[in-house]
């Protein structure tokens, strides 16, 4: 009775279902497309140059999350709306298969029902409503734009990037200068701290933390952002020791191995001896909870504590802090020869 049926489901067992699902990927109006990390724990999503995304530069073997660094094959970067679309698309195709079988077959036992016969038993298919299927559309374009240093692909996010989602190359400039905005933002945003929150300790330890991580955050920034361009333009093939760059005086030296500069280059002696106050204050905040010892004294030349004594932080020194770290590595990209 049912045998187009059989033959279509013995034919679809054989044979994978081909559904074509070119449309299920659309172009925004910057020609970017969504993608979406896999990793089930950060599902970032974000966009890539169409161009880029399908050419040489993403490979099929490995694409990059840019948030997460997670890597896995190019195909495994849908989102989930792009999903949702390819298995409805599917879904149709199989139901008209289906549909269309039971409908020949029906025709076929209906017309081989004798048309005198004393019991005659016609087959009716009755097809349910079919859902319309949507095609997906490209989300809004994303402000940030980042184009990676070594591939050149374009990518947009909403939020932070570290890697390059066609190189896995972290984004070691634009990182750096993200981390630097984000202190900025937060210093900037002090005063609606202590208007917004109404007990005067408690608004005030805010601020003092903000200011606190503020002033760590523009150093590890720094640091990576040292370490990243050495790896990857220094002429020297040496491996530094594991946060060397924490450090003005070794990193400077290192620098200077590498690129034939030192730090003074950039900055003036009074400005370097200012950022290695704030430098070995960052350590002090990471390791002794901001209290003064003898090694502080030392290394900074900071002769306005004694030891035992805790230090203190105002919004100009992260300020100043943030600039002249900024100029420093202004510098250092030139010397490496990378666009800042
Ligand atoms: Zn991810
Ligand atoms: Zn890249």
């Amino acid at each position: 009775m049912f045998e187009k049926l059989i033959r279509e489901l013995e034919q679809l067992e054989r044979n994978q279902l081909k559904v074509d699902v070119t449309d299920s990927v659309p172009i925004d109006l910057e020609g970017y497309i969504d993608r979406e990390c896999p990793a089930s724990d950060c599902l970032f999503t974000f966009k890539v140059l169409a161009a880029d995304w399908w050419s040489d530069k993403v490979k099929d073997e490995a694409a990059y999350c840019p948030f997460c660094g997670h890597e896995a094959p190019a195909r495994s970067w849908f989102t989930t709306e792009q999903v949702e679309y390819q298995k409805a698309k599917a879904m149709g195709v199989l139901t008209n298969i289906i549909d269309e079988a039971m409908e020949a077959d029906a025709s076929e036992w209906n017309q081989r029902q004798r048309r005198n016969a004393f019991i005659k038993i016609t087959m009716n298919v009755s097809k349910a409503p079919r859902e319309v299927i949507l095609p997906v559309s490209a989300a809004d374009p994303m402000r940030l734009k980042i184009s990676c240093e070594k591939c050149a692909c374009q990518y947009a996010v909403v939020g932070s990037a570290f890697f390059c989602p066609a190189c896995g190359t972290s984004a070691a400039e634009h990182v750096f200068r993200q981390s630097l905005s984000a202190v900025r933002a937060s210093v900037a945003s002090l005063p609606a701290v202590r208007a917004s929150v109404s007990d005067a300790d408690t608004a005030e330890n805010l601020c003092r933390l903000i200011l606190e991580a503020g002033l760590q955050n523009v150093v590890m920034a720094f640091q990576r952002f040292a370490e990243a361009l050495y790896e990857r333009h220094s002429r020297t093939h040496k491996k530094p020791r594991r946060n060397a760059f924490q450090n003005l005086d070794e990193g400077s030296d290192l620098w200077k191995e590498a690129f034939g500069t030192k730090y003074d280059v950039h900055l003036s002696e009074i400005d370097l001896s200012a950022l290695n106050i704030f430098f070995q204050q960052r350590h002090l905040l990471a390791h002794l909870e901001g209290i003064i010892d003898q090694k502080y004294i030392e290394k900074s030349g900071d002769t306005r504590y004694l030891v035992g004594q805790r230090i203190v932080l105002r919004q100009d020194s992260v300020l100043r802090c943030l600039e002249l770290t900024e100029n420093l590595a202004r510098g250092m990209a030139q010397d490496a020869g990378v666009q800042f």
